[in-house]
C-alpha cells in the first residue's frame, strides 16, 4: 500500500487530482491509500498514452556509461548498443543501501539490497523453509519487508533493529493548520524544532509537520551547511518517522504482528556477525544494556534505507560521471550538485532522490512531479536555442 494519500499521488503537476479520480473510479476515496499495484498500472497507462502518440519510447536496458561529445550524449548500453541524445536527465532513483561493516564476511545469508532479486529470493526461501529473520533498520523499508514476508505466508520470527527503534508513525485524520513561511523561525535546526514543538501542542503534531511541507525547500535552503549537517545528525531520525508516515491499515498490521510476538522492534546495535549453522550468528547489544548477546538468524536484510553517501555508489553510470568530474557530489555528499533548474552539468539534469542535497524533501511523488515538469520545460527551452 502507498504511504501517501491518493490525493497526493497524481503524476501530473498541473492536475493534482489526476490519480485521486482514477482511485475513485476503482471505489477508493481521495484521502484513502491505494495499493501500489494500482499506482503502477496508473503510471503505465500514462506512459503508454505518451508512447502511443509517438512522444516517448522505452528501452529496457541499462546505461553503463554516458559521455558528451560535440554537444551530443552517447550512452553505452549493457547490450552493446549506443544511444545518442541531445539532453540527458538522470532519474535513476534511490541507490542501494550502504553495506553494513559488521556483515562484511557474512556471505549469502546477508542481503544488502532489500529492493532487488536477492531479497525476493530470501523472502521465498523463508516462506518455503521457515527460519528467523533480522531486519536492520526500522523505517519504511523494514515495514515493507515485514509485510511482504507476512503476506507471502511467513510465520517465523522477525526482529527489526535500529539504534533508536523508532518506527514510522501512522497517518490519521487531522484538521490542516496552514502557516505562512514568514511565520516560521527558520535559520537554525533548534529554532525550527522549538517552533514545531510549540505548534504541535497547539494544533497537533501531524498538522504542524504537514504545514511545513509547502515551505520545505525554502526552509532547507535557509539552513547553512553546519545546520544542515546538524539536522542530518540529530533531527533526521525523528523527522523521518513523523514526516514519512504509513497508512493506518499498514500500521495496524505491524502492531498486530508485534502483539502476536512475530515481530520484535529492538533499539540496539549489531557488533559482529559470522556464518553459523547455515545462518548467521549476530552479536547484538540492546540499548540501555552494557552486555551483548549472540542470536542466530537464517537471513539478515539491510533495511537501513537508500545510500546516503553518493560517492560510494556502485552504479556504473553514476560512478563514471562522478569519476570523470562531469558531475559532482553536493555540499553534503548525499546527492549530486545541481543548480536552481536541477541542472547537474551541460545538457544534463538530475531529479528525485539524487537532488536531496539541494532540496531535501524530494523523494516522494508530490515533490518529484513538480521538479519533473520544470525540468521538461527547461530541456525544451535549452534544445530550442
Ligand atoms: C519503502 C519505501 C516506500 C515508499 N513509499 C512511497 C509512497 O508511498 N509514495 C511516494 O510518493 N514515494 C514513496 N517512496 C519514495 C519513492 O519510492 C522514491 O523516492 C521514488 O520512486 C523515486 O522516483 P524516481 O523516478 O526518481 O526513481 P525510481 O522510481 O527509483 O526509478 C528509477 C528507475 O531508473 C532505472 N535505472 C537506474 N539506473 C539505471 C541505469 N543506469 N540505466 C537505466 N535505467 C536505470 C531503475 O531501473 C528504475 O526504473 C518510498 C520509498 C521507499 C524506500
Amino acid at each position: 500500500m502507498l504511504n501517501v494519500r491518493a490525493e497526493g499521488m497524481s503524476a501530473l503537476a498541473d492536475d493534482p487530482d489526476h490519480f485521486a479520480r482514477r482511485f475513485k473510479a476503482e471505489g477508493g476515496h481521495r484521502t484513502g491509500f491505494a495499493e501500489r499495484r494500482l499506482f503502477g498500472r496508473y503510471l503505465r497507462e500514462i506512459l503508454e498514452s505518451v508512447i502511443g502518440i509517438g512522444h516517448a519510447e522505452v528501452d529496457h536496458s541499462s546505461v553503463l556509461e554516458a559521455r558528451l561529445d560535440d554537444g551530443l550524449w552517447r550512452l553505452a548500453l549493457n547490450d552493446g548498443r549506443v544511444l545518442r541524445a541531445r539532453a540527458l536527465a538522470l532519474a535513476v532513483g534511490n541507490q542501494e543501501p550502504q553495506p553494513l561493516g559488521a556483515f562484511a564476511g557474512a556471505g549469502e545469508r546477508y542481503v544488502n539490497n532489500p529492493w532487488g532479486d536477492e531479497a525476493r529470493g530470501a523472502v521465498r526461501k523463508l516462506v518455503d523453509h521457515g527460519g528467523s529473520t533480522l531486519l536492520i533498520g526500522t523505517g519504511l523499508t523494514m515495514v515493507d519487508l515485514a509485510l511482504s514476508l507476512d503476506s507471502a505466508g511467513y510465520r517465523g520470527r522477525i526482529v527489526a533493529l535500529s539504534r533508536r527503534g523508532q518506527v514510522p508513525r501512522s497517518h490519521a485524520d487531522f484538521d490542516p493548520a496552514p502557516v505562512e513561511l514568514g511565520a516560521i523561525p527558520g535559520g537554525t535546526v533548534l529554532s525550527l524544532w522549538r517552533w514545531l514543538r510549540r505548534r504541535s501542542a497547539e494544533v497537533g503534531w501531524r498538522a504542524a509537520i504537514d504545514s511545513l511541507r509547502p515551505h520545505s525547500h525554502a526552509l532547507w535552503q535557509g539552513l547553512d551547511l553546519e545546520q544542515q549537517r546538524r539536522f542530518l545528525r540529530h533531527a533526521r531520525p525523528w523527522w523521518d518517522v513523523h514526516r514519512h508516515r504509513i497508512a493506518p491499515q499498514v500500521a495496524a498490521r505491524i502492531h498486530a504482528m508485534v502483539a502476536e510476538g512475530r515481530l520484535e522492534i529492538v533499539a540496539g546495535q549489531v557488533l559482529a556477525a559470522n556464518p553459523a549453522g547455515g545462518g548467521l550468528a549476530v552479536e547484538i547489544r540492546r540499548r540501555g544494556s552494557d552486555r551483548s548477546s549472540s542470536e542466530r538468524f537464517d537471513y539478515v536484510i539491510n533495511c537501513t534505507g537508500p545510500l546516503h553517501v553518493i560517492g560510494q555508489t556502485q552504479d556504473s553510470l553514476l560512478r563514471g560521471l562522478l569519476d570523470s568530474g562531469v558531475v559532482r557530489p553536493d555540499h553534503l555528499g548525499i546527492g549530486l550538485e545541481v543548480d536552481e533548474h536541477s541542472r547537474a552539468g551541460k545538457r544534463l539534469w538530475a531529479l528525485g532522490p539524487l537532488t536531496k542535497g539541494r532540496y531535501w524533501e524530494i523523494i516522494a511523488v508530490p515533490d518529484i512531479r513538480g521538479q519533473a515538469a520544470a525540468i521538461a520545460d527547461d530541456i525544451a527551452r535549452e534544445l530550442k536555442e
